[in-house]
C-alpha cells in the first residue's frame, strides 16, 4: 500500500517519542502486551518517516511496557536511521540478513505474550504467519488502539490540515474561474491535479469531476465526457501537504440552473451548513449524519443521500472518525473531518458539498473557505 504523503509528516522528536508512549499505554489499557506496527500511515504517526511496504518485513514492536524495537531488512537500516533522526535513541533496531527469519526475530522479541495487536493494514502473509509463529497468543487489531490516538489531532496538526485545506481552495477558486464546457472531464481533472501541485500539494491525490448525468454517481472517474451547457458538474478534490490531506467538494453548473435543481441545491446547502453548525464535543458523531439527512429527508430527497456524511481525515483521506448513524461515540475537541451531504438523482444530476471542519471546544470550524454556492460557469 502508498499510505498518504508519509514522507513529510515529521514532527519533532519528542512528539513521536510522545506518540510512542501513548500508545504503549493505550494497548496496555486493552489488556494488549505489544502492538506490532508494519509500514503504514500508523507507522509514519510513531515514527515520522515511512519505510516501504513489500515482501520483506519492517516491523515496529511496541510493548505496553518496554523499549520499542524496530525489527527491519538490513538494506533499510540506513534509511531508518536517517528517517528516525534523534528518535533513534529510543528505539533499538534489529536488522535481519537475507537468509533469517524475520517472524522468529519478531517472536523472539515478543517472549510470552499473549495478547498482540497487528496494524490494520498488515499483509496478510505477514499476518498469517505471524498467527501460526505465535500460536496460543490471542491476535488482535492495533486499529482500535491507533484510531483513537490519530482521531485527535494536535495543534500542529489541525495547522497542517489548515494550510492543506487552504492549497486545496486555491485549486478549487482557480478551476470555477476556468471555462469547463467543451473540456472532457478528464482534462479537467488533469488540469485540477496541476493546480493542486501548484497551490503547495506534494501529491495530487483525486480530482472527481463528475457532469451532466455522471454527477449522479458519488465516486464517478472522470472520463471522456464532454462538458456541455446544463450540466451541473461535481468537483471533488484534494492531496496531501506536509503529509496531511485535504478534501473538499463544490457543484458547478453550466450556465443558468433550472429551478428544479436550483431547489435541490438550495435543500443541500442548508444541511450542510446545519451539519457544520452542530458540530461541538459531547455530540455523538451519528447526530451530525441525523441533522443533515433530517434536512434532507424532509425535501423529499432522503433515498437520494446515498452515503454516511462524513469520514476523519489527517494523514490518511478517509479515517476515524466516520460520521454515520451507527457512530454513537462522541466527538471530542481535535476531531478532524469532512461534512460532505450529497443529493443524487440517477441518470439526471447530483451534487454535492464538502468542507474540511475541525471540533474545536466552542464548536466547529470550518477548514474550508471558499463559498459554498452553486459555481456558476460557462
Ligand atoms: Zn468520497
Ligand atoms: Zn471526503
Ligand atoms: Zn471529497
Amino acid at each position: 500500500m502508498t499510505p498518504d504523503g508519509p514522507a513529510a509528516a515529521r514532527f519533532t522528536s519528542a512528539t513521536h517519542r510522545d506518540r510512542i508512549n501513548r500508545a504503549a499505554a493505550a494497548a496496555a489499557e486493552r489488556g494488549v502486551e505489544a502492538l506490532l506496527i508494519t509500514p503504514s500511515p500508523d507507522y509514519a504517526y510513531l515514527l515520522g518517516y515511512q519505510a516501504p511496504a513489500m515482501e520483506r518485513l519492517t516491523c515496529l514492536v511496541v510493548p505496553a511496557d518496554g523499549v520499542p524495537t524496530l525489527v527491519l531488512p538490513r538494506l533499510e537500516e540506513p534509511l531508518a536511521r536517517h528517517g528516525l533522526g534523534e528518535l533513534a535513541d529510543d528505539v533499538e533496531l534489529i536488522a535481519w540478513d537475507e537468509a533469517e527469519d524475520p517472524i522468529q526475530v519478531v517472536k523472539a522479541r515478543l517472549g510470552t505474550a499473549l495478547r498482540v495487536a497487528l496494524q490494520d493494514q498488515m499483509w496478510a502473509r505477514f499476518a498469517l504467519r505471524l498467527h501460526a509463529a505465535l500460536d496460543p497468543a490471542q491476535l488482535v487489531e492495533a486499529g482500535p488502539t491507533m484510531s483513537a490516538l490519530r482521531a485527535v489531532k494536535s495543534p500542529e496538526e489541525v495547522e497542517r490540515l489548515r494550510a492543506a485545506a487552504a492549497a486545496a481552495d486555491e485549486a478549487m477558486t482557480a478551476i470555477s474561474r476556468e471555462r469547463l464546457s467543451g473540456r472532457t472531464e478528464a482534462a479537467v481533472s488533469a488540469r485540477i491535479r496541476e493546480l493542486l501541485l501548484e497551490a503547495g500539494h506534494e501529491t495530487a491525490g483525486f480530482a472527481i469531476v463528475a457532469s451532466g448525468p455522471n454527477s449522479a454517481s458519488p465516486h464517478h472517474t472522470a472520463g471522456e465526457r464532454v462538458i456541455e451547457g446544463g450540466d451541473a458538474i461535481v468537483l471533488d478534490l484534494g492531496g496531501t501537504r506536509a503529509g496531511y490531506c485535504s478534501d473538499t467538494s463544490r457543484t458547478a453548473f453550466v450556465g443558468e440552473p433550472p429551478a428544479e435543481f436550483a431547489a435541490l441545491f438550495g435543500v443541500l446547502q442548508q444541511a450542510q451548513r446545519a451539519a457544520c453548525d452542530a458540530v461541538r464535543p459531547g455530540v455523538p458523531a451519528a447526530d451530525i449524519d441525523g441533522v443533515a439527512r433530517g434536512i434532507i429527508d424532509d425535501a423529499g430527497f432522503g433515498a437520494a443521500f446515498i452515503h454516511r456524511t462524513g469520514h476523519g481525515i489527517g494523514m490518511e483521506t478517509h479515517e476515524e472518525p466516520y460520521l454515520v448513524s451507527t457512530n454513537r461515540a462522541p466527538l471530542v475537541a481535535g476531531h478532524a473531518f469532512s461534512v460532505e451531504p450529497g443529493i443524487y438523482i440517477d441518470g439526471t444530476w447530483g451534487a454535492r458539498i464538502e468542507d474540511i471542519v475541525i471540533c474545536t471546544e466552542s464548536g466547529g470550524e470550518r477548514l474550508n473557505t471558499t463559498s459554498t454556492d452553486l459555481v456558476i460557469v460557462d
